[in-house]
């Protein structure tokens, strides 16, 4: 298969590179020159005689002018996968932009972080035609080692920032509750036992206990360096604001999230640290 790859960020270099080890690659990056991959000089030159093109880009508007760059040269019946992490809106208006000229187009945006990009183990939520997805499977499995087809298109993007809503508010609630217990004198590997094995527990507790020294290791073990970093958590939480905008739906968490990571990233120094770091931040905090 002939794929142009364009975004050859953090994420893209090191999908790119697990997709040039079977398939014929060439990517395109604004800034980006990655070391081992055959490169084009533009958007256009990298997605023009191309089956598959992926884009990995910052955000929906990036996306929408590589759309109108690369569609009108891309093969009839070429598929565009994105797998960036978007607002809605713009996936499904990319979307139907494609299907317009004659081409077929997949929102597929991933979690699973860099490292899951350059191990090959990210997980894909994805959305678009049946047949565009039979077609881009077998290079989710090159990628990554889980991808749902959530219907069509915009419905990844629907996922993920469903998903991300749910894990911003189960780690802010997982670290309030550490803080919590440490006030009244509740051991923390005492509060991790009972919490992971009762209705309390979720995977930010389980998996990614922001608590140091207790639990599997994670962020917080490593003076909570990311991982996954609060600047992305909050990100996610303003695209799954915005949808909840666009569609009237009532979410007060997530609306408390967006507004606790916000804080955190933008005046207290969270950008760069891990989103788990918000236990540190309670603890030097009281109710006032
Ligand atoms: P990044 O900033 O490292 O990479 C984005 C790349 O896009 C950059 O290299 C930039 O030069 C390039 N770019 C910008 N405009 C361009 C244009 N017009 N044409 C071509 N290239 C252009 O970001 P990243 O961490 O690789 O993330 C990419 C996407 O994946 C984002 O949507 C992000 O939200 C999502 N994501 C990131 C992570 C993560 O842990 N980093 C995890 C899941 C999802």
């Amino acid at each position: 298969m002939k794929i142009g790859f364009i975004g050859l960020g953090n994420m893209g270099a090191p999908m790119a590179a697990n997709l040039a080890k079977k398939h014929d690659v060439i990517g395109f990056d604004t800034a980006a020159k990655p070391d081992g991959l055959t490169l084009a000089d533009s958007a256009a030159a990298a997605a023009k005689d191309a089956d598959v093109v992926i884009t990995m880009l910052p955000n929906g508007n990036i996306l929408r002018a590589v759309a109108s760059e690369i569609h009108p040269v891309m093969k009839p019946g070429a598929i565009h996968l994105d797998c960036s992490t978007i607002d809605v809106e713009s996936a499904r208006a990319v979307a139907a932009q494609a299907e317009g000229r004659g081409l077929h187009a997949m929102d597929a945006p991933v979690s699973g972080g860099i490292g899951g990009a350059t191990n090959g183990t990210l997980t894909f939520m994805a959305g678009g035609p049946d047949a565009a997805f039979a077609t881009v499977k077998p290079l989710f499995d090159i990628m990554g080692q889980k991808a749902v087809h959530c219907g069509l298109a915009g419905n990844g993007q629907a996922a993920k920032i469903c998903n991300n809503m749910i894990l911003g508010v189960t780690m802010i609630a997982t670290c309030e509750a550490f803080v919590l217990a440490d006030k009244l004198g509740l051991d923390r590997q005492a509060m991790f036992d009972v919490v992971s094995t009762s209705s309390g527990a979720s995977w930010s507790m389980t998996a990614y206990c922001p608590a140091p020294g207790i639990g599997p290791t994670s962020p917080a073990d490593n003076d909570y360096k990311p991982g996954f970093a609060a600047e992305l958590m909050l990100k996610d939480l303003n695209l799954a604001q915005m949808a909840a905008q666009a569609v009237d739906a009532d979410t007060p968490m997530g609306h408390a999230a967006r507004a606790l990571y916000a804080q955190f990233v933008e005046n207290e120094n969270g950008a760069g640290r891990d989103f788990s770091a918000m236990l540190p931040r309670f603890e030097k905090r009281g109710r006032g």
